[in-house]
């Protein structure tokens, strides 16, 4: 798929999607690349209208991440229409609920018809938003006449599997190949999602998007995203993610690619970004200090990310400490890669540095954060580096320092 490999066999992928215009080249190329760069390995974008499909060449001639249409209701005409569109797109995500109001089986056909002449896999999406409305009454109708009904809200994720396997049948019937589809049953219940996806995994072995459609805003959604989706990888469910956030007017679109990647790193699934390990502060603490610093090295780590990932393989795997104080920061420093433990109320004031679970050295003074991000750095071109670097470095630079190498 564009070169990014989806399947049981192979990481699970981060996706995300545009909300822009897609009409509208520069902004949705420039959002695009943007969800690329912090971190999203395929991108989707709308393709509501003919101005869209018309776009779509040139918005994936800008960008270097595989790129999704995203089709409702005219796919079957604007994929037909615009060849160009239909070739310059990675994969192409249908909603059988939508995909024509009449004569549904003859669009399919014909966007399956598309996919196969230009090689390109389908995404079989349902959303219980869009379910489609004929199966449904059906299935609730043969639950009315049973002689044990179920209550409506399991008949209709019983209709969300049976739409998107049906599909998926039909998708084959027509040519597509096993391997060429991809199914998403997306709800925006967090129990509702775990129950309908752990049914599409009993029922079929197609690779699975998971995602909580119409996660929210903020906290909620993210918590509510990482809850579900939590669960289903934990149960070796999905193979591709999303986490729909709504963002804030104005905010940052790649966030949620942010927390699709921390879920997947929390789980230990994949690794994307040093991890830093800061505890919450309490009492103990007599300012904010260590907050800032975990802030300031989190923010480092970032920075440094897109030079490091290149000249540091593997550097994504660190873990880093910041703690507040004695109680658990010495513990929690020695079991990260490289912690440190700053002094709380009442304490010496002096911050013990631990480097793979040895005091490395202990800092003092007004230079801390700059001291203790000049050890990261030299800890991260060892481990990680091809040339090992000047040990004696950080002394040298100045940084207030007692009992290099061992308490
Ligand atoms: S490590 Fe110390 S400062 Fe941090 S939460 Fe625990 S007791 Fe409080």
């Amino acid at each position: 798929m564009g070169g990014v490999k989806v399947g049981s066999a192979h990481p699970i992928v981060v996706q995300s999607m545009t909300n822009t215009d897609t009409a509208d080249v520069a902004a949705t190329a420039a959002q695009v690349r943007a969800l690329h760069e912090a971190g999203s390995e395929l991108v989707r974008v709308t393709v509501n209208n003919d101005a869209a499909a018309q776009a779509v060449p040139a918005i994936v001639a800008e960008v270097d991440v595989p790129v999704i249409g995203d089709f409702h209701y005219n796919g079957h005409l604007l994929l037909t229409k615009h060849p160009a569109c239909a070739r310059a797109l990675a994969k192409y995500r249908i909603n059988p609920g939508n995909v024509g109001a009449k004569r549904r089986d003859e669009h399919f056909r014909t966007i399956i018809d598309v996919a196969r002449e230009h090689g390109k896999p389908v995404r079989i999406g349902v959303n219980w938003g869009s379910l489609d409305q004929q199966l449904l009454t059906e299935m609730m109708d043969a639950n009315a006449t049973s002689p044990e009904p179920r209550d409506a809200g399991a008949v209709t994720l019983d209709a969300m599997v049976a739409s998107a396997t049906r599909s998926a049948g039909l998708a084959e019937e027509c040519g597509l190949l096993h391997d060429r589809i991809i199914l998403s049953a997306k709800v925006s219940g967090v129990h509702d999602l775990v129950e309908v996806y752990r049914q599409l995994a009993r029922r079929s072995d197609y690779p699975l998007h998971l995602g909580l459609t119409e996660a929210g805003m903020g906290t909620k959604g993210i918590v509510a995203s990482s809850a579900g989706l939590a669960i289903l990888l934990e149960e070796g469910i999905g193979d591709t993610i999303r986490v729909s956030l709504t963002p804030r007017p104005g905010g940052d679109r790649t966030e949620e690619v942010q927390v699709a990647q921390q879920i997947l790193q929390s789980l230990g699934l994949r690794n994307f970004t040093p991890q830093v390990t800061a505890c919450p502060g309490c009492g103990r603490t007599t300012s904010h200090f260590f907050q800032q610093m975990a802030e300031e090295i989190q923010t480092y780590l970032r920075d440094q990310m897109p030079v490091w990932r290149e000249r540091y393989p593997g550097v994504e795997a660190l873990r880093v400490a910041v703690m507040g104080c004695v109680v658990n920061g010495p513990g929690e420093s020695k079991h990260a890669d490289i912690g440190i433990s700053l002094p709380g109320t009442f304490e010496e004031p002096k911050a013990p540095v631990y480097v793979d679970g040895q005091l490395r050295v202990t800092l003092k003074g007004d230079t801390i954060v700059r001291d203790f991000l000049r050890i990261l750095e030299e800890h991260v071109a060892r481990r990680y580096g091809t040339s090992p670097p000047d040990p004696l470095s950080a002394v040298r630079s100045g940084g207030t320092t007692e009992n290099l190498g061992a308490r």
